[in-house]
């Protein structure tokens, strides 16, 4: 049983995890799934923003220019290819704030609400030539390429768009030596637009939220129903464990005075027996006394279940030396089968205390029994009574004592410890769980203090008022 219930523990661990895995595995999935598709429909509504927009085409003739220009003077030897566009970054700072502000608002228009920057940047300049074409400028990679206008932004982790690439075929008059010339060439510019959307990632994010707490809160929902669904096994079978000792403990303890009484019945019926009056007169003793016996154990099973808030206390003031004295007395009496020795430590003196004898001597008795029915060969006992602010009744053994783990369970109804099974001591585990109900409903506190092998030590503390 325990075993099974161990493998359904693990296994609804395991499932859970494995759950737990698929779960993260396709919100990751989501997650990239909800980013291309941000990333997409902010490329789309940026896609051809410069279209139609008269500032921009001129921003862009500018730097047409400017290129033009520079390759007439390429053309003309003034210039040389390792200068070209050298010092761009001048022309550009210029315009470009200019260039900025018209995209932004550009964005705003076509409802872009995020932040998106913006950049084109040049990756070669190669003229052409009827006999051969000669490379102005040229750059392999995109972070080598030329940032021609817009945001100054990280290009790794941009996105490019737009990868272009345009010839213009030019014709232009200069005037080199006081004289007019005109010149004619074709160019191919190729460029490529990038952006970049500052804290997209919170953006998906958002568009996931309902999902993420969703997710999380089945996940928390499971999580706690496993918790409770396998503290309420393990429960059940601690409850199903104890009444299973129970049945076993209390048909064990009725078998002895059942049997004694069948061999009692059976020697009753015999003739020869029914003419010896001493023998019939010993054997009805007997079957009293198991009869007694029976009615205890009823009785034991029927009041010591009660709760401390079905006890019904009938207070009395008593002296506490003289009525812990005959609780002692009587109870030495009634020990026939051990050799027991009682040491009294009283340091109290004609104090009085209000409690209900009868249930007070009932819970002292069960503990004073079970000093001796778990001590081995001859019982020592100890008794020691003290008043500080309330009144202490130690009771001490030297007997097997209780393990750690299981100390903590003494008082609880139906236990018996490990202890029981090494020692082959009889009881129903109903005792200790009495004597504490007793304490209780006189507001007072029972403790329990042991090692194993050495002994056991009780302390009931009941309050004077
Ligand atoms: P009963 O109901 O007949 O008293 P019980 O003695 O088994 O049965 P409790 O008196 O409630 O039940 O004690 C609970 C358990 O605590 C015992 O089974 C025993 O294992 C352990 N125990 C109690 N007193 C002592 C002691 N003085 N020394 C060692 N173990 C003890
Ligand atoms: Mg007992």
């Amino acid at each position: 049983m325990k075993r099974k219930i161990n493998i359904l523990i693990t296994a609804s661990i395991l499932g859970l995890m494995a759950l737990s895995g698929i779960q993260a595995y396709l919100i990751n999935n989501t997650y990239k799934l909800e980013k291309d598709a941000f990333i997409e429909e902010t490329k789309r509504s940026i896609f051809r923003f410069d279209d139609n927009i008269a500032e921009i085409d001129s921003i862009y003739e500018t730097i047409g220019d400017l290129v033009i220009n520079q390759i007439i003077d390429y053309k003309r030897g003034l210039l040389q290819k390792p200068a070209f566009l050298s010092d761009f970054a001048k022309t550009r700072d210029a315009i470009n704030s200019r260039y900025i502000e018209l995209y932004q608002n550009t964005f705003k228009e076509q409802g872009v609400s995020h932040p998106v920057k913006f950049q084109k940047r040049l990756k070669s300049i190669v003229l052409l030539d009827s006999v051969a074409n000669d490379t102005l400028f040229f750059k392999s990679t995109k972070e080598q390429s030329l940032h021609l206008i817009g945001d100054n932004f990280d290009i790794n982790s941009a996105y490019g768009i737009n990868n272009s690439q345009t010839t213009t075929d030019t014709e232009r008059d200069y005037v080199e030596d006081g004289l007019q010339k005109t010149i004619n060439f074709e160019f191919q510019v190729v460029t490529q637009d990038y952006f970049n959307i500052d804290g997209w990632e919170q953006e998906v994010l958002r568009r996931m939220s309902g999902i993420l707490v969703l997710s999380i809160f089945i996940f928390a929902l499971v999580l706690v129903l496993l918790y409770y669904s396998i503290k309420n096994l393990i429960t059940q079978k601690k409850i199903a464990d104890i009444k299973t000792d129970f049945v076993n403990n209390m048909t064990h303890e009725l078998k002895t005075p059942l049997a004694t009484l069948t061999l009692a019945t059976k020697m009753l019926k015999k003739d020869d027996i029914k003419q010896q009056p001493q023998i019939v007169d010993n054997t009805i003793q007997t079957i009293e006394r198991q009869n007694k016996r029976l009615q205890q154990l009823i009785d034991q099973v029927l009041n010591n279940s009660l709760g401390y808030q079905e006890i019904q206390l009938n207070k009395e003031l008593v002296d506490i030396e003289a009525y812990v004295n005959t609780v002692l007395d009587d109870f030495m009496l009634s020990q026939k089968s051990k050799a027991i020795r009682l040491n009294r430590n009283f340091s109290i003196q004609n104090q009085k205390v209000k409690l209900d004898k009868f249930y007070m001597t009932t819970a002292l008795l069960n503990i004073l029994e079970n000093a001796v029915k778990y001590s081995d060969g001859d019982v020592i006992i100890d008794c020691m009574v003290n008043s500080t602010s309330a009144l202490n009744i130690s009771i001490k053994d030297y007997g097997i004592g209780i393990s750690n783990k299981d100390k903590k369970q003494v008082f609880d109804k139906f236990f018996r410890a490990g202890n029981t099974e090494v020692h082959d001591v009889k009881g129903l585990g109903l005792g200790l769980y009495y004597t504490n109900q007793i304490v209780k409903a006189h507001h007072g506190q029972i403790s329990v203090e042991s090692k194993e092998g050495k002994g056991t030590i009780f302390t009931l503390t009941i309050p004077f008022h």
